[in-house]
């Protein structure tokens, strides 16, 4: 099939070249010259495991290009994807004007039948505005022109996204157009070979159901963040209670997992967007507020247990920090933990020594050079001449630490962890003043 797809951001990119890889005709179009010139020299402008060979691969066997010129784009496909960014605006809503944007260049171009699909995360309604909005671009050329615009919402994850793509749980389709249905079948058939995943439902609830699945990921994270924060008082330690909840089959061990708080490109936004569309339809989402309210505070938590171990007197320290990322295997550091542990810190006076096998080039790209932030190349240096050690993601290699070593690197024996990575009895046997989430010491 010929397809196009608008962004080549994580979910534009991995669409398009999953698709390709499968034998369609991808055209992924972008309005960055930039990223385009990069992808058009076989660079790929994102860290994803497994994504560079495979673009590389398509493009090769010439299923998959990539341009700027968005009327050829439009002409390409009979599916246009649409998969740009969709950023809080100033109230937390879902910003839709590049979504808008592209609606009215594919309604500017159009030259035949076209399905027109919101795979960005919108909200409910937001089919009927690119709808109206290709229609008033066409304006008398309306008749001429036929079109659908369907819902298929994305949920890849970010580390897993080819993963995720090529063999995610369901395919979630909103439409109520046999012919959208049919093509949309065609398209995904070669994902849906052993067993169905996909499930068509009307736009309104497929929109809502990625918000949904967002929500109750955040609202898992948030509450066990709470529960540890209650741990901590209590003198129990949360890995105990992670355990034991998640042995339930009503509860689960994914995603329990109590840490420095979410972070990303979706989870903030879509947990804001989602409490704004129920303020816009007069109804309080309470447990999202709470959801939000709890994940803000948590992000603070590592600047206040750092704070509390080094008696209040950052001003002059150097912090070392293992992992940018907001979470392993990406370089994305949108909403990061551990961004706001730096802006805190920076305020402070304190140098921000760090190393992430990924994020660093991102880091320097949001912050610049700087003297507080230093990106150094292991995380053997970030811990040397420290002062104290903070984990903020998850990183595999992350995960050994001879504390004994790391007693002898930091000039106040300090680890904050918090992903709860190691042992809370080694670390104190090692001397260390080891504080984590919902265990270690307590402030
Ligand atoms: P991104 O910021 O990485 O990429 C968006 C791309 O769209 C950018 O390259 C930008 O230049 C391009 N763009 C903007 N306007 C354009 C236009 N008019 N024409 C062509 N290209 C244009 O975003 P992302 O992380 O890929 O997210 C895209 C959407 O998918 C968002 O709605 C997001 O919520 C959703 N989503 C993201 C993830 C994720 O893990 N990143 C997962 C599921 C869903």
């Amino acid at each position: 099939m010929k397809i196009t797809v608008f962004g080549t951001g994580y979910v534009g990119l991995v669409t398009g070249t999953c698709l390709a890889d499968v034998g369609h005709d991808v055209v992924c179009v972008d309005i960055d010259q930039s990223k385009i010139d990069r992808l058009t020299q076989g660079e790929i402008p994102i860290y994803e495991p497994g994504l560079e060979s495979m673009v590389l691969r398509n493009v090769e066997a010439q299923r998959l290009s990539f341009t700027t010129d968005a009327r050829k784009a439009v002409e390409h496909g009979v599916l246009q994807f649409i998969a740009v960014g969709t950023p809080p605006d100033e109230d937390g809503s879902a910003d839709l004007q590049y979504v808008l944007a592209v609606a009215a260049t594919i309604g500017q171009y159009m030259n035949d039948y076209k399905v027109v699909i919101d795979k960005s995360t919108v909200p409910v309604g937001t089919a009927d505005k690119v709808s109206a909005c290709i229609a008033g671009v066409l304006a008398e050329r309306v008749a001429e022109f036929d079109f659908d615009v369907c819902s298929n919402p994305e949920f890849l994850k970010e580390g897993s996204a080819l993963e995720d793509f090529t063999r995610g749980a369901r395919i979630v389709v909103g439409t109520d157009s046999d012919r959208v249905a049919d093509l949309m079948r065609e398209c995904y058939a070669p994902y849906n070979r052993n067993r169905e995943k996909l499930m068509f439902m009307s736009v309104r609830a497929a929109e809502l159901t990625k918000y949904a699945a967002n929500a109750m990921l955040a609202t898992k994270i948030s509450f066990m963040n709470e529960m540890a924060n209650l741990a901590e008082r209590l003198g129990a330690d949360i890995e105990d209670v992670r355990r034991g909840i998640g042995s339930d089959p009503r509860i689960g061990y994914h995603f329990i997992y109590p840490g420095c708080g979410y972070g990303g490109s979706c989870f903030p936004k879509d947990v804001q967007a989602l409490a704004r569309t129920a303020s816009k339809v007069g109804y309080q989402a309470e447990l999202l507020q709470a959801v939000e309210a709890v994940n803000k505070r948590q992000k603070s938590t590592l600047f206040d247990k750092l704070s509390h171990a080094l008696g209040g007197e950052l001003a002059g320290k150097t912090i070392a920090l293992w992992g940018l990322a907001f979470k392993p295997e990406t370089d994305d550091m949108r909403d990061a933990p551990s961004r706001a542990l730096m802006e805190r810190l920076w305020e402070e006076g304190a140098v921000v020594q760090a190393y992430d096998p990924e994020a660093m080039k991102e880091c320097r790209r949001l912050y610049g050079e700087r003297d507080d932030l230093v990106l150094v190349a292991d995380r053997v240096q970030a811990v040397k001449k420290a002062d104290a050690l903070v984990v903020c993601t998850e990183w595999k290699e992350f995960r050994t630490l001879d504390a004994g070593w790391i007693r002898e690197q930091l000039s106040h024996p300090v680890v904050i962890d918090g992903r709860n990575l190691f042992d809370p009895e080694a670390m104190a046997n090692a001397g260390i003043d080891y504080y984590a989430v919902g265990r270690g010491k307590t402030m």
